[in-house]
């Protein structure tokens, strides 16, 4: 939570000031470093300066929902509050934080209309393949090169991924050691990737040495590489706090672990009894259980039973605490749904670190479960999990919903005229279109084959035909190079149906279904839709 103490009532209620701050998001960022900068100005004055400049562009990003820049900038304004009440003489941490943020908008402006959620490093001395640059953009990151020898310490306590791409020919000891420096200086929560053209035990070892969190060889497995980015992509210490279910008789462990636990950004749900618990596990889906194991109302373990029976719950990962020291009992409790075992006694520190780490593997593993391996988006389950999700919301809301069903029209000539690996590259083009000409609430998924299914939250029908035929020819006019080196165009058929002119999400699938028939009947390369008069 953002501390509010330096902040009058009046100022909270007021607009942010909007004069002298630039229109454009490059001459803001070159702002807001000049007034770090400014040598003439007093602490105050240039701290003052900067919040109200923050404030501002807070308000822009929101309204743009340029998502990536709002978490920089939240975390500014903090760090503002923070110099307000304490803080260092230099303001080195909003100095460097500023640096973050300049290059992100540098970034951003290369990128153009394909805004990153997030930001990936990498290192090494070759380009970055396509492929790799691909699946970066797929999964929400945009790429930054940094140096080795010497890197931007902004970039490198901001950044979610490092990418080391490791050559031949090139001294990898010593690359090794610089990683293993580097390591130190990202934050806890972030993921390092190897790409390395070896492959044999003395590479994999040092990786391990370095610290190193995953390996991909040379051919890149696209499959292996989409799974590990969404799952890195899942896992943001900043952007999302890990929430933790501690469920304990005695109400003090409450008090204890809420003071331990908000000091490091983690959300702690607190029950001293088991219904209560499973409930609010239910309600809040924490990444992480903590169960006391001598309860009076019903001891840990079947508790962890219940919580295991469920569904939702079934892989949560659950970490029993006890002062048991009897290896037989420890045993017993692990074989019956926990996961571990941790004493009572643990230190706060290891215990956040634990329980970060659990909770980063549960997401990984989360993320994982709902992904397409070929193309990187939700696959037929998760797509389908959110008509049903996005349907209540519609309806508790109000809202229209729309879901449409495409299908790659004679895709099996492509196939057969050029290889399935030429398909491959097809569905893959279709899949990169829908992923960035979307907005991010929209859930796009590959339904199976070359059939993909978009839900869109919010949006009438007729807007949906309207978008998803303006994509249609795009789709049509932009060509796809085979693996034979051949240029091909293909295109798509589509059919549109949603709420509130069908109310389960069974009938707004069949009715989408059914209008995507129309639409192949009709000649193929048209989008149609489907209202329940027609039927
Ligand atoms: P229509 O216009 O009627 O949709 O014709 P079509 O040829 O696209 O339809 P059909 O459903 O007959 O063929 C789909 C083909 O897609 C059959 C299958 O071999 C191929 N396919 C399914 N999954 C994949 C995949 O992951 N990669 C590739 N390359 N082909 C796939
Ligand atoms: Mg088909
Ligand atoms: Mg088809």
């Amino acid at each position: 939570m953002t501390s509010e103490s330096t902040l009058t009532a009046a100022e909270s209620l007021h607009e942010p000031q909007w004069d002298g701050v630039p229109q454009n998001w490059p001459l803001a960022a070159a702002s807001l470093r000049s007034s770090i900068n400014d040598p003439t100005a007093r602490r105050t004055t240039r701290l003052a300066d900067l919040h109200n400049q923050v404030r501002c562009l807070i308000h822009r990003a929101r309204h743009e929902k340029l998502r990536v820049l709002l978490g920089v900038l939240n975390r500014i304004d903090q760090e503002i509050r923070r110099e307000n009440e304490q803080g260092s003489a230099d303001l080195s941490r909003l100095n460097r934080l500023i640096r973050y943020f300049d290059r992100l908008v540098q970034h951003l402006q290369k990128a153009q209309d394909e805004v990153p959620e997030a930001m990936a490093l990498y290192t090494g001395s070759s380009e970055l393949p396509e492929l790799l640059e691909d699946s970066l953009r797929r999964s929400g990151f945009g790429a930054h090169p940094i140096n080795l020898e010497n890197p931007d310490p902004a970039l490198l306590e901001h950044t979610g991924l490092l990418i080391y791409l490791a050559e031949d020919g090139v001294d990898n000891a010593r690359e090794f050691e610089l990683l293993a420096q580097l390591k130190k200086q990202l934050s806890a929560c972030a993921q390092t990737l190897m790409i390395s053209k070896r492959d044999d035990f003395a590479i994999r070892a040092a990786a391990v040495r370095a610290g190193i969190d995953h390996v991909i060889t040379h051919p890149i497995d696209s499959a292996r590489l989409n799974t590990l980015l969404t799952g890195a992509r899942a896992y943001e210490c900043d952007d999302e706090q890990i929430a933790v279910l501690l469920v304990d008789d005695m109400a003090t462990a409450g008090i204890y672990w809420r003071k331990q636990f908000a000091r490091a950004n983690v959300r702690l749900l607190f029950e001293t009894r088991p219904q209560a618990a499973f409930e609010a596990a239910l309600a809040e889906t924490p990444d992480v259980v903590l169960l006391d194991l001598y309860m009076p109302e019903m001891d840990g373990v079947d508790l962890a039973r219940i919580f295991r029976e469920h569904p939702q719950l079934n892989d949560v990962p659950i970490l029993f605490m006890s002062t048991e020291e009897r290896d037989q009992h420890r045993l017993e409790a692990k074989l019956k749904g926990g996961d571990d075992f941790l004493n009572k006694s643990i230190a706060g520190d290891d215990l956040i670190r634990m329980v970060r780490y659990r909770a980063q593997r549960y997401r990984q593993a989360r993320a994982e479960r709902r992904t397409d391996s070929l193309t990187g988006l939700l696959n037929h389950r998760a797509i389908t999990e959110m008509v049903d999700s996005e349907l209540d919301r519609a309806i508790r809301q109000e809202q229209p919903l729309s879901v449409v069903m495409i299908d790659i029209d004679k895709f099996k000539l492509i196939n057969d005229t050029h290889g399935h690996p030429s398909g491959d590259r097809v569905i893959r083009k279709l899949s990169t279109l829908l992923n960035t000409r979307l907005r991010k609430y929209d859930g796009v998924g590959r339904y199976g084959g070359e059939e993909f299914m978009v839900v869109l939250p919010a949006t009438s029908v007729e807007t949906t035909v309207e978008l998803i035929d303006r994509l249609r020819e795009q789709f049509a006019d932009s060509a796809v190079t085979t693996e034979g080196g051949d240029t091909i165009h293909c295109h798509f058929s589509a059919g549109v149906a949603g709420y509130p002119e069908h109310i389960t999400p069974q009938e707004i699938i069949s009715a989408a279904d059914s209008a995507l028939y129309v639409a192949k009947q009709s000649g193929r390369n048209q989008v149609q839709a489907r209202h329940y008069d027609e039927e």
